[in-house]
């Protein structure tokens, strides 16, 4: 097998298991291990301390499947794996044949690059890494015996496989085609899930917790419902007896499904109104018009795709919450999010406070959220906590 021999000084992140060897620690390459193929990583001793994927191109040039010697990647290696993610999730209340979760949330759960979600009974995979891509068939494998599904489906169309050196992949792996949209359960509501062109793979799986908080803030209140996607954080509000909905997306497609989901939930479409357009202008003409809200719902896509844009996205973040205080009802809530990564929960908060500030509100925290229990964050893997959120209550 060939090896890869690190740096001396730096082996103290992979002696405290972190799963990403960066190719500036790497000293040398021994052998000529091709993208995906399994290296062992040794220490600036030669001694073993983990066997892992190689990348050639990525900047992550190797990421570990294993800290013991006595494993190695192979089909009974993802078995064990996929069968211990699923295990995992075992306490968690997804026994409706209509459930939606991710079953395996790759590095947090000992598989770098592979993400497993299941709508219902079909499976949507990426393969992220050029490990999983190497593994892909002894992966579909492992899933069709330990997560028996109707169909398998890949969306490897995620902009992260460039860096891997990976092309994008789409299509059935395995099994029958998905229905145009699947069917889906989330507590009280259906919500129909487009697998081959939505969003991820389909869904934000991820918000799941955090929107099944909301109908307790909707009791009468006339709702914002900001970068809405298909409707989820909206369909929960009036759940909960809300006034009023208004869905803003810049995606036409997304609230057209958001108005087939407000058919599926038998909710009167007259209580939604659907804006397409950008977020930004809309609020800022909300304000100049004196709308106001009782409960608002900040979600929207990643700002920072990397460390060096951590600034503009923190603007963007403030802009937008800014503007959402200037709309809030005195006594109205927030919930406020960010899925940047980069974008840490104490960076976050501060710009949430100058944007209070800012607006001329006084308003408290109420609760942190998170991501949702079943996308896991590693102990040894912090980068795989990127989801964190507010709920604010104005005074
Ligand atoms: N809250 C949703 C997920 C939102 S994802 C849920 O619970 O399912 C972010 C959404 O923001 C996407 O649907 C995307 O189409 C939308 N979006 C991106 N940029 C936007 C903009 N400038 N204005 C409005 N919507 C935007």
């Amino acid at each position: 097998m060939s090896s890869v021999i690190i740096k001396p000084n730096r082996d103290g992140s992979i002696r405290r298991r972190h799963p990403w060897i960066f190719s500036g620690a790497v000293k040398d390459v021994k052998g000529n291990p091709g993208s995906g193929e399994t290296v062992d990583v040794l220490g600036p001793d030669g001694k073993w301390l983990a066997s892992g994927a190689y990348s050639p191109v990525s900047q992550i040039r190797v990421r570990v499947w294993t800290f013991n010697k006595d494993e190695e990647a192979g089909p009974s290696f993802f078995s064990n794996r996929i069968e211990r993610s699923i295990k995992a999730r075992d306490y968690m209340d997804f026994k409706k044949p209509t459930a939606a979760l991710r079953l395996v949330n790759a590095e947090s759960d000992g598989l770098p690059g592979l993400i497993v979600d299941r709508y219902a009974d079909f499976l949507v995979c990426q393969f992220l890494s050029a490990g999983t891509e190497y593994w892909k068939k002894e992966i579909v494998k492992s899933l069709e015996g330990l997560a028996p599904s109707t169909g398998i489906y890949e969306r490897s169309d995620s902009s992260s496989r460039e860096k891997e050196g990976l092309a994008q992949a789409v299509g059935l792996i395995a099994g029958q085609e998905p229905p145009d949209l699947v069917e889906i359960n989330e507590g009280p509501i259906g919500l129909l899930v487009d697998v081959r062109r939505g969003h991820k793979t389909g869904f934000y799986l991820d918000q799941r917790e955090n929107r099944a908080m909301v109908p307790e803030f909707s009791e009468g209140a006339d709702v914002l419902n900001c970068f809405s996607y298909s409707g989820g954080f909206g369909l929960m509000a009036l759940k909960g007896g809300a006034g009023s909905l208004t869905n803003i997306d810049a995606s036409s497609e997304a609230l057209e499904l958001a108005l087939r989901n407000m058919e599926l939930n038998r909710m009167e479409p007259g209580m939604c109104e659907n804006l397409d357009g950008d977020a930004f202008n809309i609020l800022r003409k909300f304000r100049d018009s004196g709308r106001s809200f009782g409960l608002i719902i900040l979600d929207p896509p990643k700002f920072a795709e990397s460390g060096s844009q951590v600034d503009g996205a923190c603007r963007g973040y403030k802009d937008i919450n800014l503007l959402a205080f200037k709309l809030l009802k005195p006594g109205g809530v927030l919930f406020t999010f960010s899925c940047s990564g980069h974008v840490g929960p104490a960076l976050f908060q501060k710009v949430v406070a100058d944007a209070a500030l800012d607006a001329g509100r006084d308003a408290r925290i109420i609760r942190y959220l998170g991501q949702s229990a079943d996308h896991p964050i590693g102990l040894q893997f912090p980068e795989g906590q990127y989801l964190k959120g507010l709920i604010c209550k104005a005074l």
